[in-house]
């Protein structure tokens, strides 16, 4: 398989009044040529800055990559200008957020902002562009697609909107798609919908996929591997079966145990993962979760756990891995 992605020991830190704040800590994965991966954690955990990171859309300062490797397509793209990143960004990978409206421009129709790209990165003409535009609403499932592209976003729906952040980021069909938070803004039915499409469009356009949520329950169906980050760092990582139906780290047990479920009824089973997140101004010097964790011993505090591989593509930092650790009786999780 080859990759079209490699993030290889990533550290960012934000310099703030009060310190540094070492948002992302040691951090690496790959991504194969036309797979789709997730990147699942609580908010604050690092996954938007680690996507931010790759697209060099961190702000700099007060943000910083402070070392590793970005290896995108063969090349190291870490220390590229901004220009350099300029013309890969839209072109090669697209990018959708969380909040159309905050990404979409208000004062121009959506087929502009859609031609915008391909004039800038293919250098079609305006009319050409404008044809191709229509042929991406069309393609990411709107209605009248000719109408609809001379109306503006707010005559969109909050549904419609993300299709057609959609179908700007994939117009001048990128490698690489990273999406943060795509469907949260949106309700239940709309979510599944929006999913749906980004998996349809990957097997069309054999784009490579970064899914970012906080939400296990939306990955199941749209990516093949799973991360899972804490606190900055990578704790656990397998394919969608290994983290659903073998996981091996206590996080990611949480986790799953706190995956909403589309019935009502199971609503009140819901189990948050009690307490908070450690201060990433001075994180701890053992295990990141310890001060969370139940099953936490005292070399968890003195000593970060190693990568333990349970097979080719499953990892989990955590010392319950270890063959002299007590065993625990894995909890019985949703879907596990
Ligand atoms: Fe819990 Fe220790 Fe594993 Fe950390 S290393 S998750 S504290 S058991
Ligand atoms: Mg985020």
């Amino acid at each position: 398989k080859e990759k079209i992605l490699e993030v290889k020991d990533l550290h960012v830190s934000f310099d703030t009044y009060a310190g540094e704040v070492k948002a992302v800590r040691g951090v690496s994965f790959h991504l194969d040529k036309a797979e789709a991966i997730a990147i699942v954690g609580e908010s604050g955990c690092g996954k938007s800055v680690t996507a931010q990171s790759i697209m060099k859309l961190i702000p700099m300062p007060p943000g910083r990559i402070k070392s590793g490797n970005i290896i995108f397509n063969g090349v190291d793209i870490t220390k590229f200008s901004d220009k350099k990143m300029e013309a890969i960004r839209g072109s090669e990978i697209g990018m959708i957020f969380q909040d159309p409206m905050t990404s979409l421009n208000p004062t121009m129709t959506v087929g502009k902002q859609i031609a915008e790209g391909l004039i800038k990165h293919q250098h079609l003409s305006k009319r050409d562009a404008m044809e191709k535009a229509v042929d991406m609403l069309k393609l990411v499932g709107i209605p009248n697609p000719d109408k609809r592209a001379n109306q503006y976003p707010h005559e969109f729906s909050g549904g419609m909107r993300q299709r057609a952040m959609i179908a700007i980021a994939l117009a001048c069909k990128p490698k690489l798609l990273i999406a943060d938070e795509p469907t949260t803004a949106l309700d239940v039915t709309i979510q599944a919908q929006i999913l749906d499409l980004m998996k349809e469009l990957k097997s069309k356009l054999d784009t490579s996929i970064i899914l970012i949520t906080h939400d296990l329950g939306v990955v199941a169906d749209m990516a093949e591997r799973i991360i899972v980050m804490y606190a900055g760092e990578v704790v656990e990582s397998g394919t969608v079966e290994d983290i659903f139906y073998n996981a091996q780290h206590p996080y990611t047990w949480g986790l799953l145990k706190s995956v909403p479920r589309l019935d009502a009824e199971n609503k009140e089973q819901l189990i948050p993962i009690i307490g908070t997140p450690p201060d990433l101004f001075a994180p701890p010097k053992g295990c990141a979760f310890a001060a969370r964790c139940k099953y936490s011993m005292e070399v968890c505090y003195e000593t970060a756990p190693a990568n333990m591989e349970y097979n080719k593509d499953h990892y989990a930092a955590c010392w319950l891995g270890h063959p002299d650790a007590p065993k625990v009786e894995r909890p019985v999780t949703e879907r596990g």
